[in-house]
């Protein structure tokens, strides 16, 4: 090991200088010294492979020193040989028990002093190249295990996604899952509708929240970059990173202090027009965001994407099922319920009726020689009026009451909890509105009308379906009609 550096220390000049002349025409990098009090100095300055110490120095000697040597971390390593002119048993049993790696019995020959140098100085390039692979292969084990550990935490949270889980449960889990494998102070999704610049209103999911935000793009600029280019945004220092320029000036100039040192935001595409940006944070009181927590994130979120796809899917059949089974129950013309709808609402009725001893009205309102109407202004103005006479009854009940066409112009009212003169006095409210009123005549005009309504509750005598009940109404207004109309009868 040519260029080797030798730490000697001798008391003896003469020895020091033949030592070091024969160590330097080897080709070895000498330092001295004359006494053990300046070995700790040239120790610390000059970092020597290899020190050759006499045990009688001047001030401290040579078993003081090596042990003071082997006592401190940083010369553990270090090879000390022991030079001296006492007698080696016993001066090399003490040297070497102290830990020298080696004893010199002085004087010494030339040759033997060099071949064990040499020895010690090839022995200390194997040491170090070892612990050098030891410490990495520690780190690699580090590596592998991090990225275990990872990978387990990846499944789990695919695991649970993959679960029927509505998207904003997928939202929550992803947020919260990711910012527990990442030791996040902040992990939120945010969703935005393309095109919406430069306000953008996002739905953000943070751990255990859901939040609709107006978000302002040019306060975020790592969401609009990650946005608008697609690509995941690292963010490992806030404080020095060049995106947060714009953004650093306005903090400074609000006398903000901004707690956020690292930052990821990472884009992925939903539908067509819809996108959305996994936005994690770490505090400053924190370690940084790496590469390695962004491949994470990202691998997690394109897993996820697919199950969140799935899950928008399932809700937009649902949602569309839900439209459809809300159009099969609506009179197109009135938007109240059908008379198929109403079958089932009076079937419900008089159930719920049955286990509580409670009890249902239901009003047949007819309107009065309504074939005037389609015969004086036509058909359309007959439609127009039938719709509004649908809204003017929709807006005079309560909300637990039920409108329904029943046909024609023909409309029930079913009214829980609600005995006959109730029903009556609300039947007579519903008369009196429909007389004063002044229904819309097409492009220009109003029109009068007047309504007979016959009214029947359930349970009474004879009455015990919903057949019956309709029935009993019917008949009600048979009567209204033949004693003149505009008139209320139970
Ligand atoms: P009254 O009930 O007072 O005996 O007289 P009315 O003229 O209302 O007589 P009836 O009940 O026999 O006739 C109902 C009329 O309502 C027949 C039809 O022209 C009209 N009608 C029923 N459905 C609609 C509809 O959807 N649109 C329009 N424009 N008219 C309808
Ligand atoms: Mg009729
Ligand atoms: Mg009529």
């Amino acid at each position: 090991m040519p260029n080797a550096r030798i730490l000697v220390a001798d008391g003896d000049g003469a020895v020091l200088q033949t030592v070091t002349w024969l160590l330097r025409e080897h080709g070895y990098d000498v330092r001295t010294a004359a006494s053990g009090a300046d070995v700790p100095a040239v120790l610390l300055e000059y970092t020597p492979d290899l020190a050759l110490l006499d045990v009688t120095l001047p001030g401290i000697d040579g078993y003081q020193l090596l042990e003071r040597i082997k006592s401190d971390p940083r010369w553990r390593e270090l090879p000390v040989l022991i030079m001296s002119g006492l007698p080696p048993e016993e001066a090399a049993v003490r040297a070497l028990g102290l830990g020298a790696a080696d004893f010199v019995k002085k004087p010494f020959r030339v040759k033997e002093l060099l071949a064990r140098i040499q020895a010690q100085l090839r022995m200390r390039t194997i040491l170090r190249s070892a612990s050098e692979a030891l410490s990495q292969a520690n780190r690699e084990l580090e590596r592998v295990r991090g990225e275990a550990e990872h990978r387990r935490q990846l499944v789990d949270i695919l695991h649970e996604v993959s679960e029927d889980l509505s998207t904003g449960e997928i939202y929550h889990l992803l947020a919260r899952r990711v910012a527990r494998a990442l030791e996040l102070t902040h992990c939120s999704v945010i969703l935005a509708k393309a095109g919406e610049r430069p306000r953008v209103v996002a739905t953000a999911f943070e751990q255990g929240s859901e939040t609709i935000l107006e978000l302002e793009l040019e306060r975020y600029p790592e969401i609009q970059i990650a946005l608008e280019s697609g690509r995941a945004v690292l963010v490992e220092d806030v404080a020095t990173s060049p995106i947060y320029e714009g953004a650093r000036a306005r903090w400074a100039a609000a006398g903000m202090k901004v707690t956020v040192r690292s930052v990821i935001a990472l884009p992925f595409a939903l539908q067509p027009n819809q996108a959305g940006v996994f936005f994690l944070r770490r505090s400053v009181h924190e370690p940084p965001l790496t590469r390695e927590d962004l491949e994470f994130a990202d691998t997690v979120v394109r897993a996820a994407v697919t199950a969140i796809q799935r899950a928008q899917a399932l809700e937009s059949t649902k949602a569309d099922n839900r439209r459809l089974e809300q159009l099969a129950r609506t009179d197109p013309l009135t938007r109240v319920l059908n008379r198929r709808a109403l079958t089932e609402r009076l079937a419900a009725e008089t159930e719920r009726v049955k286990r509580y001893e409670s009890e249902v009205s239901l009003l047949l309102i007819d309107l009065d020689h309504f074939k005037k109407v389609n015969d004086n202004y036509g058909h359309l103005v007959g439609d127009d009026v039938l719709a509004e006479m649908a809204a003017y009854l929709q807006g005079a009940v309560r909300a637990v009451d039920v409108v329904a066409r029943y046909g024609g112009e023909e409309f029930v009212v079913v009214l829980p909890e609600t005995g006959s003169q109730g029903a009556q006095a609300f039947a007579e409210r519903l008369r009196e509105g429909v007389e004063s009123r002044a229904f819309t005549r097409g492009s220009g005009g109003t029109l009068q009308l007047t309504a007979s309504i016959g009214v029947a509750t359930f349970p009474a005598p004879g009455i015990d379906s919903p057949e019956d009940l309709l029935a009993a109404a019917d008949q009600a207004l048979y009567r209204a009609k033949a004693e003149g109309r505009n008139r209320v009868r139970a």
